[in-house]
């Protein structure tokens, strides 16, 4: 990393934004938390001060639990149209357009990401997730049932938004994940109080300006900044919220689903990944070890759904490896401004600790460092992508999800595809697996062997339409494509004796 690197120049309106002020928005207006309290965000790129943010407490939860009430049970939003509704989620897709440079330069400030990355990853993700939902306003139908009991009847089914959503999200990308949970919601007629991990605000608050800009009424979206077990707790534990919708890891998903279970909350849960890469002997072998690097490395691995275990044949492990290795000593590491960085810097020193630490307790347990493994520098949070080999299923780098550039390569003796299926699916997570082979009979077999909610074959991104989740410890329901919608409803039956 090299401190002559040039940097993208930060833009007036993202400075101004960012000195704030910071406020919570409840009921369509930016208010101090009732305890005036404040926190702090850092670049992590420097770990420098960014801003002051106001840190949300219960009673600051049940003001905005009171207001969405209010927009849901008897305001504007229950009584719009669902042309209408999509009208203003539209709308503020093109506003997201319209100011997308701004969001992705906040974005890398408060995250860290690479502002490439943001701006042709996160910007038109997040843009497109509210145009997909958008269009589904006016779609969110039930359908009539022909019943068997005696006489005749006249019976169908009905889709009601569930109510008032509290929606909390991590940090490793930030607007993705609001507009994720925001979009579905509003598009199916709930109201939201949302809240953004504490390490990246930014772009949510910033998110926040553009609802009012465009005209949604108050109440129907508030955001409160703050932590998880105060102001995340007292949301999960709030009987005026009808649904809670978490992104986070597995361990706050427990808490999550034991407070949610006092009134019988809806709960939709999208935790934690241990992602297999399978390479088959007849894959495109440079395709593979290009789709393995990227996904690991990508985000600096704070995916959920990172490739974090590589498992190839034997037959053309070494050659995957030494791939996967040198895109891994290629990749260049630097601040998100600068504009040759392809990997910037992990979000926290807590994260940064953490991503050591299983470095350090992989190679206790006897995994071979291959390429990588060492912090660079000593301002920001920068770490070097790494590759450990000699990796066996019973470590915890293997098991645990690291959330971090760390990739843990495997061979498999034969193409035994039920043994390999075994054995990627030997992790209690199930999100995502990822295969590379050229043959299609191999490719249909292992992704019906997969415990996973999204198998990749060849390649893939995430799309709006694409259902995204996990069985197992790696989360409850869908959250895009219809699965995404409908977690936003209640299914009413209706019968009538004619
Ligand atoms: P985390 O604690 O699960 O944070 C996610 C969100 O949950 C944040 O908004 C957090 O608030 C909130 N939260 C924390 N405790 C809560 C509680 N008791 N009740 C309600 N909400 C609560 O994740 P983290 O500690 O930031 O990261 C730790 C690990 O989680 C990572 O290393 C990674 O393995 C995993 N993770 C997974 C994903 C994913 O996409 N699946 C995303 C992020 C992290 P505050 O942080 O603001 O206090
Ligand atoms: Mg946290």
């Amino acid at each position: 990393m090299s401190v002559n690197v040039s940097m993208a120049a930060i833009p007036v309106a993202v400075s101004e934004f960012i000195r704030g002020p910071h406020k919570l928005l409840i009921d369509g207006k930016w208010v101090a938390a009732a305890s005036n309290k404040t926190f702090s965000t850092h670049n992590p790129a420097n770990g420098s001060l960014l801003a002051e943010i106001a840190a949300a407490d219960a009673a600051d939860v049940d003001l905005a639990v009171d207001a969405a009430r209010r927009a849901f049970d008897d305001g504007p939003w229950s009584r719009m149209t669902p042309a209408a509704r999509a009208k203003l989620i539209w709308r503020l897709a093109d506003a997201l357009e319209t100011h997308a440079d701004e969001f992705a330069f906040i974005e890398t400030l408060d995250n860290g990401k690479p502002l490439n990355d943001a701006k042709i990853v996160d910007l038109p993700h997040s843009i497109e997730v509210l145009r997909y939902f958008a269009g589904w306003c006016t779609k969110l139908n039930g359908e009539s049932i022909s019943i068997s009991n005696p006489g005749t009847w006249h019976a169908y089914t009905m889709r009601e938004p569930v109510g008032v959503v509290g929606s909390i999200t991590p940090w490793n990308a930030p607007l993705m994940m609001a507009v994720s949970k925001i979009a579905p919601a509003l598009a199916a007629g709930c109201t939201v109080v949302l809240k953004p991990a504490e390490q990246t605000p930014l772009t949510t608050l910033r998110l926040g300006q553009l609802i009012l800009d465009v005209g949604f009424p108050e109440g129907v979206v508030n955001i409160l900044t703050g932590f998880g077990d105060t102001a995340g707790a007292a949301m999960t534990a709030h009987p005026g919220i009808d649904k809670v919708t978490f992104t986070g890891s597995t361990d706050v998903g427990r808490i999550i689903i034991r407070a949610a279970a006092n009134d019988f909350k809806r709960v939709t849960l999208e935790l934690g990944g241990k992602t297999p890469v399978i390479v088959f002997p007849d894959a495109d072998i440079d395709r593979a070890i290009e789709g393995a690097a990227r996904s690991i490395f990508s985000n600096a691995g704070q995916i959920c759904n990172a490739g974090s275990r590589l498992y190839a044949h034997r037959d053309v492990f070494e050659k995957l490896v030494d791939g996967v290795s040198r895109r891994a000593s290629e990749f260049r590491v630097g601040p998100g401004l600068a504009a040759s960085t392809q990997m910037g810097p992990v979000v926290s020193q807590e994260q940064l600790d953490r991503i050591s630490g299983f470095i350090a307790s992989g190679q206790n347990q006897g995994a071979e460092l291959r390429v990588g493994g060492g912090r660079i520098g000593s301002e920001g949070y920068f770490i070097q992508p790494t590759v450990l080999t000699g990796t066996r299923p019973d470590m915890d780098v293997v098991q645990q999800e690291i959330f971090g550039p760390v990739l843990c390569a495997m061979s498999y003796e034969e193409a035994d595809l039920d043994r390999i299926a075994r054995e990627a699916n030997a992790t209690s997570y199930g999100l995502g697996a990822v295969l590379w082979t050229q043959n299609l009979s191999t490719a249909h077999k292992m992704a019906k062997k997969l415990k996973a909610g999204t198998v990749r074959v060849n390649g893939g991104g995430l799309d709006p339409a694409l259902p995204f989740g996990g069985f197992k410890q790696s989360g409850w329901g869908r959250e895009l494509g219809r699965e995404g919608i409908e977690a936003y409803t209640e299914l009413k039956s209706v019968a009538m004796a004619l």
